[in-house]
Order: structure tokens, then C-alpha cells, then sequence
């Protein structure tokens, strides 16, 4: 049997598809781990009962909200991946956002966050956090003197993504680990834009990775989950918030999510490449006012990128020339590339926040202004079709702007 844990010798490849297997050493030796189909699990003693809820039997599973071997095994596989002790797993990466922020953050704590967050983590951090009595302090963590004057006593927290979406904006995470090292805060990352593959977080210093499982690391659009990795005594910590606010995982997407996982190295570095192919056929379209990808060296971040992430990704955002009558044209036109928000899967996907995330209901004109939302923004997830197809459905839909 192999055991692959942070302290692993192979690589990301192989850790994905051999990783957090324990499940398949059983009985009948199945080449794939079964399924636990479970809700609970019975207690052959009242001995056996006894040890597995006083923790002297580990290995032992009681009910399943706190813990299944099928979601035990994916969360091997993503802690493996990381490099860290341990993962938890969430039925949605909104209930890993919320379950972490008050699992560390009580009433009268401070908690310091990039402004440039997820629609869903953006509204938990201006509402339901303050409204807890947690002091929250929103602003730019691409610049460290702002967050340095921002650290007060009660401070315990900073949390960010990078990159930003949509325009792909660079959190230099190095200096925020320093900073907050010197002043004992824990950090925390969205890391969902770049997947293990492309970006390393807790090799950079941060304690606390959160993914949105739902895109990349599942890679199907065929599920919601959510992941927390880290150190073992703030997964403890973590963990037992799960259970308290019952946001699990379901064990047949947890089986899922680990299936999907097998091919996320190949994915990623699929779509990357067919990424780098589109980026250069829209960079010097005529309809393309401004393309942001991490790529080229006209992005802000681009230098930035080359340092922390091991390639520039999938992920790209532009601007058509036009009203957004002639943005609407184009999107309608596209035939393959498919309408819809969400990223990562193996489809390409194509977003216009002017009429969705972003829209006057979602956000004010000046907050849309301030984060370089136009109405002819379009963000793009290049899947991994065959490039000439997906090239080939821009050009067609160009041409009907
Ligand atoms: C999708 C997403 C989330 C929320 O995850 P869900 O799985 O939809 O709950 C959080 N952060 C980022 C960057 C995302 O893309």
C-alpha cells in the first residue's frame, strides 16, 4: 500500500490518482474504493461504541455528518495535494468560507480581507460577519503598507484570493505571510483561480487554503463542493465547526470529486495551453479593445504571476470594442463556448458580469466602475476542446457583432 501524505516523494500527477485510497483495502481488494452510502455506522460492541467515541479507536465512524471513509478518502487526496496535514470537506465552498471564518473569528475580533472578493464571500464579510460583532476591514492587499495600517490588537485573520476575479488582479502573498507572521495573524487564501497545480500557498507561508471544489479541482461542472487544507490543529478546529453548522459533503460527490481529481494535473495544464493559444489569437483582434491575461507581459500582474504561479492559467477577461448590444451579439452567437458563470470544467465557459454577477442588482455602477467591470467585459474559462474549435467559435461570433 502506498501511503502518500505531505511528506510525500511523487508527484502532483500521481498523488492525484493514488492518494487517499484507503478505501480500496478491503475485503475484495477493488482496484477503485467503494462508495459509503451511509448515513451511519454501526458499533459491532458496545465496547467498540465506546473507544470510537472517546477517540482511543481513530480509525472508527459514527454518524455521517461528522465523517465517512468515502470523504475521509478525498480529503486524504486534496491534504496529500497541498501538501498539508490535513483537509475538510464541504458540501459547498461558501459553507468552507463560512464554517472557517467562525470556526477563528468571534464577537469583538478583527479580521482584515482583500476588497476584490467572491460575490457570495464578499456579501458574508459586509453582512453576516459584522452582524456577528466581527469588526471587518475591506481594502487593497496588493498594497502592504495598507494592510500594515490596518492591524489593530484584535486582529486575527487576513483573507484574500488572488487572482481576482474578473480581472485577474495579483495579491503578492509572500509580504501579507511576513506581515502577518510578525504580528501572529493567521492567513488565509482563496486559491480556486489556480488550483494546486499552478499555485502553492502553504510552500509561500500561508496557513489556511480554501478552494472552491465546484470548479477546477473537480473539473466536470457536475457537483458544489467546498475544501479546507492546513495544519492539523486548525483543521481540528475547523472540523468541529462542520459539524456544529452541518455543512458535509454528500459521500457520492465526495467519490466524485475524488474521480474527478485523478485528471486535474493533465486538465490544468490542457486548458493552459489552450489558454496561451486563444489569449494570442484575441490579443491583437480587431473587436478585442483590451484582453487581461496573466501571460502577457501588458497585464499588472503578469511579473507578479511568473513568480508565484508555475503558469499563467486558464482563466482571461476582455473588452469588445462596441455598446453592450454588440457584447450581447457575440455572446448569443457563440455555439460551442458555453453561457454560464462557474470555471474550471473541461467545457470553456464564458461569462458577461454586466448582465449576470455584476449586474445593477447585484452591484452598484461605481462599485462595477471601481473593479473595471464594463459593459462589454466578457471572462472567459478555456476548457480543453480542441483549440481550433473553440478559435473557431469566437471568429464565427465576432463576426456577428
Ligand atoms: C465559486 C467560487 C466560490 C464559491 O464556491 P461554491 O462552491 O460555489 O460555494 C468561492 N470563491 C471563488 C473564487 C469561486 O470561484
Amino acid at each position: 500500500m502506498i501511503i502518500m501524505d505531505k511528506n510525500h516523494k511523487y508527484g502532483l500527477g500521481s498523488v492525484t490518482i493514488h492518494a487517499g485510497t484507503e478505501g480500496k483495502h478491503s475485503t475484495h481488494h477493488p482496484v477503485n474504493a467503494p462508495v459509503y452510502l451511509s448515513s451511519t455506522f454501526a458499533f459491532p460492541t458496545v465496547a467498540h461504541g465506546a473507544a470510537i467515541f472517546d477517540g482511543t479507536d481513530p480509525k472508527g465512524f459514527t454518524y455521517g455528518r461528522l465523517a465517512n471513509p468515502t470523504i475521509v478518502d478525498t480529503e486524504h487526496k486534496l491534504a496529500a495535494l497541498e501538501g498539508a496535514d490535513e483537509a475538510v470537506l464541504f458540501g459547498s465552498g461558501m459553507a468552507a468560507i463560512a464554517t472557517l471564518t467562525t470556526a477563528f473569528l468571534h464577537a469583538g475580533d478583527h479580521v482584515i480581507a482583500d476588497h476584490t472578493l467572491y460575490g457570495g464571500t464578499h456579501s458574508l464579510f459586509t453582512h453576516t460577519l459584522p452582524h456577528m460583532g466581527i469588526d471587518v476591514t475591506l481594502l487593497d492587499a496588493s498594497n502592504i503598507d495598507e494592510v500594515k495600517a490596518a492591524i489593530k490588537d484584535n486582529t486575527k485573520f487576513i483573507y484574500f484570493e488572488s487572482p481576482t476575479n474578473p480581472t485577474l488582479r495579483m495579491v503578492a502573498i509572500a509580504p501579507i505571510v511576513e506581515l502577518a507572521k510578525e504580528h501572529n495573524i493567521l492567513t488565509a487564501i482563496d486559491s480556486t483561480f489556480m488550483s494546486p497545480i499552478l499555485l502553492r500557498p502553504l510552500e509561500i507561508g500561508i496557513d489556511i487554503v480554501m478552494h472552491s471544489a465546484t470548479k477546477f479541482l473537480n473539473g466536470h461542472s457536475d457537483l458544489i463542493a467546498g475544501v479546507i487544507i492546513g495544519k492539523k490543529e486548525h483543521m481540528d478546529m475547523v472540523r468541529m465547526q462542520r459539524v456544529h453548522l452541518g455543512g458535509m459533503l454528500a459521500p457520492m460527490d465526495a467519490y466524485l470529486l475524488g474521480r474527478g481529481m485523478k485528471t486535474l494535473k493533465i486538465r490544468v495544464l490542457a486548458a493552459q495551453k489552450n489558454a496561451i493559444k486563444v489569449a494570442k489569437y484575441l490579443k491583437n483582434h480587431p473587436k478585442i479593445k483590451k484582453l487581461l491575461f496573466l501571460g502577457f507581459d501588458d497585464h499588472p500582474g503578469h511579473e507578479l504571476s511568473m513568480k508565484q504561479h508555475s503558469g499563467p492559467g486558464s482563466m482571461m477577461t476582455f473588452h469588445l470594442h462596441g455598446t453592450l448590444d454588440d457584447a450581447v451579439k457575440f455572446v448569443n452567437g457563440l455555439e460551442m463556448i458555453t453561457r454560464a458563470v462557474s470555471l474550471g470544467g473541461v467545457e470553456s465557459l464564458i461569462s458577461h458580469p454586466a448582465s449576470t454577477t455584476h449586474s445593477d442588482l447585484a452591484v452598484s455602477p461605481e462599485d462595477r466602475e471601481k473593479a473595471g467591470i464594463t459593459d462589454t467585459l466578457m471572462r472567459l474559462s478555456v476548457g480543453i476542446e480542441d483549440v481550433e474549435d473553440i478559435i473557431h467559435d469566437l471568429e464565427q461570433a465576432f463576426d456577428q457583432m
